[in-house]
C-alpha cells in the first residue's frame, strides 16, 4: 500500500514497470488473487459502470424529486450540435450527471471513491472507451491508475466529505479521473501524478454543503465539475506543465484545509448551500412529507 504517489514512481523505475501496475500487484497481494482474476474484477466494476449509464432512464426521478433528468437533457442538448465544450467533454457532462443521478435514485453505482463523486471517473472513462474506440483493457489499466491515485489520497488525506469536506470526495474524483485521462494519453507516470495534482489543487477548499442532508444538491452537478476540471488537468499535463508544489504536497494541503474546516461544511449540512433560504425551504418541506 502506497503512502505517497512519489512512493509508486521510485516502484516504478526501479521494477521496470509502469504506473498502473502498482496497483494490480498491490491488488493481487491484498485479496490473494491472480493476475487474471485481479483484471477480471476491474472489468467487472467497468461493465457495472457501462451497464449503469446504458440503462439510465430521463424519466426516472430521486425519491426527494429534487434530481433527475437532466443527465438526458445534457444528452439531447449535446445532438444539437451546439455545445461550447465539445463532443468529448459534453458527453462526460451527460455521463457525469447520469451516473450522479443514479446514485440519487439508488441505482447500482461504482464508489469511486465514494458514492457522492460516483460520476467523475466514469463520465471521462466511458466517452473515452465509446468516442476514441480505445481497447477495454487500457480502460481497465486506466481504472488501475485511479485507483492508485485514490489509495494514496485516502492514505494521506481522506476520501470522505465528512471528515475533509468535498475537496476529499469530488477533489479526489477528480486527481483519479484527470490521472486516468493522463495515462490512456501515453503520458509518464510523472505526468499522470502533476495531473492528478492539478486537479485536486484547483478544487482544494470545496466545502460539503448537500441541501436537506441528502447527497443530491450540489453532488449531482459537482460530479460534473470535477469530470470538467479532470479532462482540462490531463490536457495540461499532457502539455507538459506541471504542479509547481509537488503532488504528495498537495494532498498534505487537502488534509490540512480539511482537518481546519469548520464542521458545518462537512456534511452536516449546517452550512453553505444547504442553509440558504432555499435550501432551508426544501429542506423543510422534505421533513413535512
Ligand atoms: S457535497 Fe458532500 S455529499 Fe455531496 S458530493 Fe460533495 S462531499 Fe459528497
Amino acid at each position: 500500500m502506497a503512502l505517497s504517489l512519489q512512493e509508486i514512481i521510485s516502484w516504478c523505475r526501479e521494477e521496470g514497470k509502469e504506473f498502473w501496475e502498482y496497483m494490480l500487484y498491490d491488488d493481487m497481494r491484498e485479496r490473494g488473487v491472480l493476475r487474471e482474476e485481479s483484471l477480471s474484477y476491474m472489468e467487472t466494476i467497468f461493465d457495472t459502470m457501462l451497464h449503469t449509464v446504458k440503462t439510465y432512464r430521463q424519466e426516472r426521478l430521486s425519491t426527494s424529486g429534487l434530481v433527475g433528468a437532466e443527465g438526458g437533457k445534457m444528452e439531447a442538448y449535446l445532438k444539437k450540435g451546439s455545445t461550447l465544450c465539445g463532443s468529448f467533454m459534453g458527453n462526460a457532462m451527460s455521463t457525469a450527471l447520469k451516473m450522479a443521478e443514479s446514485n440519487a435514485c439508488m441505482r447500482r453505482i461504482v464508489a469511486a471513491p465514494t458514492a457522492g463523486s460516483c460520476g467523475v471517473l466514469p463520465a471521462v472513462l466511458i466517452p473515452y472507451y465509446e468516442m476514441k474506440q480505445t481497447d477495454k483493457r487500457e480502460i481497465i489499466k486506466a481504472l488501475y491508475v485511479a485507483g492508485g491515485i485514490g489509495e494514496v489520497i485516502a492514505q494521506r488525506a481522506s476520501i470522505s466529505g465528512a471528515q475533509g469536506g468535498c475537496q476529499a470526495e469530488i477533489g479526489s474524483a477528480s486527481a483519479m479521473a484527470a490521472g486516468a485521462l493522463v495515462y490512456l494519453e501515453g503520458g509518464s507516470g510523472e505526468q499522470i501524478c502533476h495531473g492528478a495534482a492539478l486537479a485536486l489543487k484547483g478544487l482544494l477548499g470545496l466545502v460539503c454543503d448537500p441541501v436537506a442532508g441528502l447527497v443530491e444538491i450540489p453532488c449531482v452537478k459537482r460530479n460534473v465539475l470535477g469530470a470538467v476540471n479532470a479532462i482540462s488537468c490531463a490536457d495540461m499535463a499532457m502539455a507538459g506543465i506541471k504542479s509547481k508544489i509537488p503532488p504528495d504536497e498537495v494532498i498534505d494541503a487537502m488534509q490540512e484545509i480539511g482537518t481546519k474546516m469548520d464542521s458545518a461544511f462537512r456534511e452536516t449540512a449546517l452550512g453553505g448551500l444547504a442553509t440558504t433560504a432555499t435550501g432551508q425551504e426544501i429542506a423543510q418541506k422534505l421533513m413535512k412529507e
